[in-house]
């Protein structure tokens, strides 16, 4: 009888590049993954390993440490694999958006692949995800809200930003380290916010400068702060707004996730602010992944509970 191997903890480009020597007699096969870098944290495998489970679908989700200069030899692997899909996490997103071979999103970003005859078909779920997080954390839709998204020059911040601009949000303000990317998305989601919705002395969608001024001022008329950044994933990362700029009035929300509080999240607690993390949206936006891959709902309360 062929002896069986077990899935390792995480694959490289090398291993994709000599895919049928690397998962050779792993049982059952690896046909789907998450490409990030770093990857190490991602909680994608627990979760979507115990939805293919649940549904008696003979395959596995893997990790694969994948570095930005990597991605496009990776996605060249990828098409002559016998692969379902993956999924892009940090720093994939927006670079995916130009390699794929078709998409199914004007986002900017892909964060889900399905392979269809040797095609990359790219989507994207994490505003959705995000969507269905904010409904789930603060009873409340997005649509009712002024918004800030702190990252939004990233594959993350873009999601939010575009359903945030689809929902047609109360406003929306764009923060970012390098502000010129924050500008072009302004530009880009202008169309979105021309409509005849009134709202006092402030624009209803700006970018402006990561610098402390700028922020307190803008937070007065903010309802949700989004982290779209990496800080967070570190336990040593500072909070990418100090507790002193929040007020019990904000909705905070990390998008990154880990086992213990964020330092943001801990800064809304003492601010007495409403805080939560990424958990929820890595879910959702996990189980709309699913339903693309397989053409059926996801069965999100095993999901939800292989993140416990
Ligand atoms: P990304 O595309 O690499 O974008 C990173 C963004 O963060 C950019 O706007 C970048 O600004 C900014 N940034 C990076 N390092 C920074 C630093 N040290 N200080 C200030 N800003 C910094 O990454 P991504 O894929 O969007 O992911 C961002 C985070 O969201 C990750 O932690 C990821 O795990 C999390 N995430 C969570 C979920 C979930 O389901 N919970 C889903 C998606 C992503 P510049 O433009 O200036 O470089």
């Amino acid at each position: 009888m062929k002896k069986k191997k077990a899935m390792t903890e995480r694959y490289t480009l090398a291993d994709l590049e000599n895919w049928r020597e690397a998962a050779r007699d792993i049982d059952p096969p690896i046909r789907l993954g998450v490409f990030g870098d770093p990857v190490a944290h991602s909680l994608s495998p627990q979760m979507q390993n115990a939805a293919l489970k649940q549904y008696d679908i003979s395959m596995q989700y893997g990790r694969f440490h994948i570095r930005a200069n990597e991605l496009r030899s990776a996605l060249r692997f990828l098409r002559e694999l016998d692969f379902v899909g993956v999924n892009l996490t940090v720093p994939h997103k927006i670079a995916a958006f130009e390699q794929v071979d078709e998409t199914a999103t004007g986002v900017g970003a892909v964060n889900t692949i399905r392979l269809r005859d040797k095609k990359l078909i790219g989507s994207n779920t994490d505003g959705e995800g995000f969507l269905r997080a904010i409904r789930s954390e603060f009873s409340v839709d997005v649509r009712d809200l002024r918004v800030m998204i702190i990252g939004a020059g990233g594959g993350t911040g873009h999601a939010i930003a575009w359903q945030c601009a689809l929902e047609n949000c109360e406003r929306l303000v764009l923060v970012n380290r390098t502000l010129e990317k924050a500008i072009m998305l302004v530009d880009r989601l202008r169309p979105f916010f021309a409509g005849p919705r009134v709202l006092g002395p402030v624009a209803r969608l700006e970018a402006v400068p990561w610098d402390e001024a700028a922020l307190r001022a803008q937070l007065q008329d903010i309802d949700l702060i989004v982290n779209a950044t990496p800080l967070g994933m570190n336990p040593s990362d500072a909070t990418p707004v100090p507790t002193r700029l929040l007020a019990p009035h904000h909705m905070v929300f990390d998008a990154v996730y880990g086992p213990s509080k964020t330092a943001l999240v801990r800064a809304a607690d003492e601010a007495g602010a409403r805080g939560a993390n990424g958990l929820s949206m890595l879910l959702h936006q996990g189980a709309l992944s699913f339903s693309i891959w397989f053409d059926r709902d996801a069965p999100i309360d095993v999901m939800r509970t292989a993140l416990l």
